[in-house]
């Protein structure tokens, strides 16, 4: 339920209906947009309807949501919303690129890569310190000692980090040095992290899972708004179909699409979207027509050498290449990069 309210509602009037709302066992969630206020209304709505709300002094409609996800709707919100990473705006009309190697391996690699990157015009820095890996034997991150390095070369690049957390019991210590927390495709449904991480005041990257429905894609962001995190960023990275020439399918259809149903900002990962680094700067200017609000690349400066994910990601030097061909793209569709 969505209880629209007038241009000139006070304050008083709010706060009152927000009490009301509370004291029917339902849990009220203010959106304060550009030109209205609205109140989404969580919970078994039934009580509502003993309880009109419509003769509350503020109050100019009352809306059911059909659909099963409320407050990452467009009917909820329908402004785009633009989430402030520390001064960095995704969702605007600046297109935000993540750039990085997979993992975290070194201080001097991920200092060399997140120079390079920002000068070729990244703002933020990825690097996984916990890996998700399909098998036990392969590198699982540097833990702890990763995010030092990430938090060391944001002092030195100012470069914004973005880091995977993939257990309940980290998301204190990933918060201490990250400035957007990811939620990986594999935990797209852990819905204890979902709920763990809507309690966090950072960020959150929350990436589709690969075998997920852009319906289910959408319910797990519920999770974390429903929490009280509205700061929440969508990532497409390639689902499962019959196709195994590719490491996954980039669904763009999802782009479009998200956009329509949702007000939070989508961003795209062709490194993993394809699993090779020849499909990626294709795929980027593919996803930034289609209307994505960033891009989230690998990058690394030997993937000869990489810990993970050596074969999708670019060396420096391409990525750069990428970035200049990609403003012509951003250019005709109203966007910069
Ligand atoms: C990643 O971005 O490091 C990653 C593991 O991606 P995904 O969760 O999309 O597989
Ligand atoms: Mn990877």
């Amino acid at each position: 339920m969505i209880i629209v309210l007038r241009p000139d509602v006070t304050k008083k009037q709010v706060d009152h209906i927000v009490e009301k709302v509370k004291k029917l066992g339902l849990k009220p969630m203010v959106s304060r947009g550009v030109e209205r206020t609205i109140i989404g209304v969580i919970g078994e709505e039934d009580v509502l309807r003993v309880q009109p709300l419509e003769a509350f002094p503020g109050v100019e409609k009352v809306m059911p949501i059909l659909k099963p996800y409320k407050l990452v709707s467009r009917e909820f919100k329908s402004e785009n919303s633009i989430i402030d990473v520390e001064g960095v705006k995704i969702g605007g009309k600046k297109i935000v690129v993540m750039a990085g190697p997979c993992s975290v391996e070194s201080l001097e690699m991920l200092l060399d890569v997140g120079k390079k990157v920002k000068k070729a015009g990244a703002s933020v820095l990825r690097g996984g310190a916990f890996k998700p890996r399909s098998s036990p034997y392969s590198f699982q991150g540097l833990g702890e000692e990763g995010l030092k390095f990430l938090r060391d070369v944001k002092k030195q690049t100012g470069m914004k980090i973005v880091t995977e957390v993939m257990d309940t019991r980290d998301v204190w210590m990933v918060e201490k040095y990250a400035d957007i927390l990811q939620v990986g495709a594999r935990n797209m449904q852990n819905f204890n992290l979902l709920k763990e991480v809507g309690l966090s005041k950072k960020p959150i990257l929350l990436k589709r899972g690969m075998s997920a429905t852009v319906k289910e894609f959408l319910m797990s962001a519920e999770y974390i708004l429903a929490a009280g995190n509205f700061n929440c960023i969508l990532c497409e990275r390639g689902i499962r179909t019959f196709e195994d020439a590719t490491r996954f399918t980039l669904d763009l259809n999802a782009i479009p699409l998200i956009k329509q149903l949702s007000h939070l900002p989508v961003i795209v990962d062709p490194s993993h979207g394809t699993g090779k680094w020849g499909l990626v700067a294709p795929m980027a200017k593919a996803a930034i027509a289609a209307g994505a609000d960033g891009l989230m690349i690998e990058v690394h400066p030997n993937p000869e050498e990489a810990f993970s994910d050596g074969e999708q990601s670019l060396v420096p030097y391409r990525f750069d290449a990428m970035m200049k061909e990609l403003k012509a793209v951003a250019k005709a569709v109203g966007r910069e990069i």
